[in-house]
C-alpha cells in the first residue's frame, strides 16, 4: 500500500476581510431560473418534465441517473419555458428553464421526515433532497452516507477549512447556521454512532469555531479543531490527516480509514432534509472581488444566472478581466455570466486586470518548486509533460487520477505553466479512455 505525504502547502493571501464580517443576504430569485442537469459529479440527471408543466418549490425536475448522480429540483414556483442544450460550467448540457412566478408556492415536506427517521431512511431522504457536497466537489451526499458493509466508520469530520482565497461562504454559514449544522451532525451520528466527531476550521475563522462549540455544548464528541490558515488544508485528505493523523492509502477513500468527510454546509442540508423534511434548493455563495462595489454573502436559489447576482453587490467599480468559478487556486473560468449558481457554488471571484496575471509561459526552468508544493506528492511537470506529448498511460503511470486538484503547483510555477490544466485534461483522458476499454 502505497502512502502519501500531505503536509505540503502554498500561502495565497485570503482576500477574505471585504465578506468576512458581512451577514448572509437573501436575494430574491429573477424571472428566468436555468437548471443545468449537471449541477453534481457522476451521471447527469435526465429532465423529467416537459414544456409547459407547472412546478413548485422542491418539484422534481432532473432524476438522478445511476448510482453516482443526483436529482434536481426546482427552486422556485413556475411554469418550464424550454428544455435546451447551454454550454454551462463543466461543458454543454441539458437545462430545464423555469420561468419565475414570483409566488414561491412549496411541495409539502417529505412525509417520512421528522425527529425520529430511522437511520436506514436517512440516505434515502438526503438523496431526494438532491443534496450534494457543497465544498466545491458536488458529489453526491446520499451515496457517502450509506454505511459500509465491510468498513467501520468510527470518525465523522466536518470540513470548515474554507481555504480558497475570496470565499466565506462557509465561514457565515457556521457562525450563522451552528445549530442545523450540528442538528444535521446529530442526523447522520444516529446512523453511524461514531466515536470522534470532529470539526476543522482555519484558524482566521475562529468566530465560527465558537458558534459550533455553543451549539454543540454537552455532545462530548464534537471537537473544534483550529488548523493553520494554508492552502489546501480543505483537501480532503490534508484535513483527515489533520484532525485524525490517518493517510488516506493511495487511490482509496476516506472510509478506508474509517472517516466520513463532508462540507460544513451539507451538514446543514442533511439536518433541513430529514428533520424538516426541505430539499436543497439553495445555497450561500460568496460574490467577490476587487472589481465588486459592495462584496457579499448571499443566500442564493439554485439556478439563479450570476449575471442576476452583480447589481445586488452594488455592480463593478472596476472593469473585471476574469471571472472564476471559484477562486484562484481551484476555480474554473466562466466565459458567460449566464452560467447559474449551481449546487458546488461555494464563490465567484471577479478579478481586475491586474490581478490576473498574464505574464507568458516560458520553459520549465527545472527549479523543482512545484513537486516541493504538491500535497501528495506528484511530479506535476511530468504530468504535464506527458500530457502535452500525448502520452496519456504515462499520466497515469505518474500517478495523475491521485492529484488533487488543489492548483499549488499552478500558483507557484515562476514559469506559468498551465500544470493543472494539464492535469485536469490527463485525468480526463485517462477516464475516457478506462470507457473506451
Ligand atoms: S494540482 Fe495536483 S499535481 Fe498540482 S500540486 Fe495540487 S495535487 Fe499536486
Ligand atoms: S515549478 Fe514550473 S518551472 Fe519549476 S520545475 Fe515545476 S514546471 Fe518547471
Amino acid at each position: 500500500m502505497r502512502f502519501k505525504t500531505v503536509q505540503k502547502a502554498v500561502f495565497p493571501k485570503h482576500n477574505k476581510s471585504r465578506t468576512h464580517n458581512k451577514a448572509i443576504e437573501r436575494v430574491d430569485a429573477p424571472s428566468i431560473m436555468v437548471y443545468p442537469m449537471s449541477m453534481h459529479l457522476g451521471a447527469p440527471a435526465k429532465p423529467v418534465v416537459a414544456v409547459g408543466d407547472k412546478v413548485k418549490v422542491g418539484t422534481l425536475i432532473g432524476e438522478g441517473q445511476g448510482f453516482i448522480s443526483a436529482h434536481i429540483l426546482s427552486s422556485v414556483s413556475g411554469e418550464v419555458v424550454s428544455i435546451e442544450e447551454r454550454d454551462v460550467l463543466s461543458g454543454v448540457y441539458t437545462c430545464v428553464i423555469v420561468k419565475n412566478d414570483g409566488e414561491y408556492i412549496e411541495e409539502p415536506p417529505f412525509p417520512e421526515a421528522g425527529d425520529n427517521v430511522a437511520p436506514d431512511m436517512v440516505p434515502e431522504l438526503i438523496k431526494r433532497a438532491g443534496i450534494t457536497g457543497m465544498g466545491g466537489a458536488t458529489f453526491p451526499t446520499n451515496v457517502k452516507m450509506i454505511p459500509p458493509k465491510d468498513k467501520k466508520i468510527d470518525t465523522i469530520i466536518l470540513n470548515g477549512a474554507e481555504c480558497e482565497p475570496y470565499s466565506t461562504s462557509d465561514l457565515r454559514t457556521m457562525i450563522e447556521y451552528a445549530d442545523e449544522i450540528i442538528e444535521g451532525v446529530r442526523v447522520i451520528d444516529e446512523g453511524f454512532n461514531v466515536d470522534k466527531i470532529y470539526i476543522g476550521i482555519e484558524d482566521n475563522a475562529k468566530e465560527a469555531g465558537e458558534a459550533l462549540k455553543k451549539a454543540a455544548e454537552g455532545y462530548d464528541k464534537v471537537e473544534v479543531k483550529v488548523l493553520e490558515a494554508k492552502y489546501p488544508q480543505g483537501s480532503e485528505k490534508q484535513l483527515i490527516e489533520n484532525c485524525t493523523g490517518r493517510q488516506v492509502p493511495s487511490g482509496g477513500l476516506p472510509s478506508d480509514i474509517g472517516c466520513i468527510v463532508s462540507n460544513v454546509g451539507t451538514f446543514q442540508m442533511i439536518y433541513r432534509a430529514v428533520r424538516l423534511g426541505k430539499p436543497m434548493v439553495e445555497r450561500v455563495t460568496t460574490i467577490s472581488g476587487t472589481p465588486i462595489a459592495d462584496p457579499k454573502n448571499l443566500l442564493v436559489r439554485l439556478g439563479t444566472p450570476i449575471d442576476d447576482l452583480i447589481d445586488v453587490c452594488g455592480g463593478f467599480q472596476e472593469v473585471p478581466r476574469k471571472v472564476l468559478h471559484g477562486g484562484p487556486m481551484m476555480g474554473k473560468t466562466i466565459k458567460d455570466g449566464a452560467i447559474p449558481i449551481s449546487k458546488g457554488t461555494t464563490h465567484i471571484t471577479f478579478m481586475t486586470a491586474e490581478e490576473v496575471d498574464e505574464e507568458e509561459r516560458i520553459d520549465c526552468i527545472r527549479c523543482s518548486e512545484c513537486l516541493n508544493v504538491c500535497p501528495v506528492s506528484l511530479q506535476p511537470i511530468l504530468i504535464s509533460n506527458a500530457y502535452e506529448r500525448g502520452d496519456i498511460e504515462k499520466a497515469e503511470e505518474l500517478g495523475a487520477m491521485d492529484c488533487i486538484e488543489c492548483g499549488n503547483c499552478s500558483f507557484i510555477c515562476p514559469s506559468k505553466i498551465p500544470l493543472l490544466d494539464n492535469i485536469r485534461k490527463s485525468k480526463a483522458a485517462i477516464k475516457q479512455n478506462a470507457k473506451a476499454v
